[in-house]
């Protein structure tokens, strides 16, 4: 079995965005053992979309098409590809009742040109899973196969997952179990886990059952995917299981977690199990640890608030910081304490530095205090931070959520 992928779209082509559509849809086929020998990239135009389809289907035996399903008139794959299969388009009276509904229950009347989305090449199925107002299509063609999934992300990717990769898999006449788990690591270098796995991922090569992928995802770190393969999904578990575990060991405390949570998640979830509450006063982060910890779901068991201190007085009279320079560890350290109790919380978090471009009080851009009070004890650290101000405020956020997470685990 061997799959091609299509993007449309003519903003791709002008580089106003980038096609990480492709990217993430070639990682996926590979993950599930598909052939995937090429990509293109096409605009809106109805003449290159139809000869990039039709040379992919000479070439290989499925094609996902992504993008141009909109209801606007410069969406025409649904179109295209009717042309390509050599059958009209007919209504579909269900989408047409669904895309009612998505308009009607936002107290909207549906503009015309949705109707377009409900227009489907005669012969071609809707994949099931339709989380925006464009379905998805498996248009045959021959014995061979188009699918079309829509431009936008998250609409893609829950179609490719749940539709167009089993779909694949069971024409590849695959019927085994696939399944991934991503352990997320923070505080190593891409080259230095690479290392580190370099032996395991051998070991693995010449036994066949399971695979290990690096995903770099920025300054939020390093994920490793682990896939296993096996006759059922109990089995595949298992051997996930086993090489979780085993990585975990090989790895140790740069993971920090195993179900593919954010930092901000496995942080309110050490809190809560600990029964401890969160305040929080920023300084160069200006709110921005506040915002991560809100953002994790339960966060009102944990956060009991925050406050950005970024005028050296308010750090003096709000938080009890002894008058000085404020971008020491002993302000970061009085800051940390301070938090407490103004918003009566067991544990305080703080950050100061300077985030740049210029230096403050003498002291280098991206030069950082950050520190924790937990059980009585206040403990600091210096970082000096590469990057301008937006990257310094970001690693200053990971930094401290991290340093937290690890004084809680040594409890
Ligand atoms: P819509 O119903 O939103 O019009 P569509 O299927 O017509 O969906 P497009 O209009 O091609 O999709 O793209 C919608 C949005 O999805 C784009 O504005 C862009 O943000 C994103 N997008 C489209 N193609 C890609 C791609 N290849 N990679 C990443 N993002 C993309
Ligand atoms: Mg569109």
């Amino acid at each position: 079995m061997n799959c091609e992928v299509v993007a449309v779209g003519t903003e791709l082509l002008l580089g106003q965005i980038v096609d990480t559509n492709s990217s993430w849809i070639g990682e996926q086929l590979a993950l599930a053992g598909i052939d995937s020998y090429l990509q293109t990239k096409v605009g809106d135009n109805w003449g290159r979309i139809r000869t990039a389809i039709s040379d992919a289907l000479e070439r290989s035996d499925a094609v996902i098409v992504c993008g141009g399903l909109g209801p606007t008139q410069d969406d025409i794959t649904r179109d295209v590809i009717a042309e390509v299969m050599g059958v009209p388009l007919e209504e579909d009276p269900e989408v047409v009742e669904r895309l009612m509904e998505i308009f009607g229950s936002h107290g909207r009347t549906m503009p015309a040109n949705n109707l377009r989305q409900a227009m489907v090449p005669v012969g071609a199925t809707r994949i099931a899973q339709q989380p925006g107002t464009a379905p998805g299509l498996i248009c045959p063609v021959g014995d061979k196969v188009v699918f079309a999934v829509p431009g936008v992300p998250y609409e893609m990717k829950e179609m490719v997952t749940g539709t167009v990769l089993p779909e694949l898999r069971r024409r590849a006449g695959d019927t085994g179990a696939l399944r991934s788990r991503t352990l997320r690591t923070w505080g190593q270098s891409e080259s230095g886990l690479a290392e580190i796995l370099a032996p395991r991922i051998d070991e693995l090569d010449q036994q066949g059952h399971a695979t290990i992928a690096f995903l770099a995802s920025g300054i939020e770190g390093l994920k490793v995917r682990v896939t296993a393969k096996a006759d059922t999904g109990e089995e595949a578990d298992a051997v996930l299981e086993r090489e979780v575990e085993l990585l975990t060991e090989v790895l140790g405390d740069i993971v920090f977690s195993t179900d593919d949570d954010t930092m901000e998640v496995v942080v309110n979830d050490l809190l809560r199990t600990a029964g401890l509450s969160v305040g929080v006063a920023e300084s160069l982060t200006g709110g921005l640890v506040a915002s991560r910890l809100t953002a994790a779901p339960g966060a009102s068991d944990v956060v009991r608030g925050g406050v950005v201190a970024y005028a050296s007085d308010v750090k003096f009279d709000l938080l009890g910081v002894p008058e000085g320079p404020v971008v020491t560890e002993e302000c970061a350290a009085a800051m940390a304490e301070g938090i407490c109790r103004v918003v009566g919380s067991d544990v305080g978090l703080a950050t100061t530095g300077v985030a740049g471009p210029t230096a403050q009080e003498g002291v280098q851009p991206g030069t950082v205090f950050i520190a924790s009070h937990l059980d009585g004890v206040t403990e600091t650290a210096m970082m000096r931070l590469p990057g301008g101000r937006d990257q310094v405020a970001q690693y200053t956020v990971i930094s401290l959520l991290d340093h937290l997470r690890r004084r809680l685990l040594a409890r």
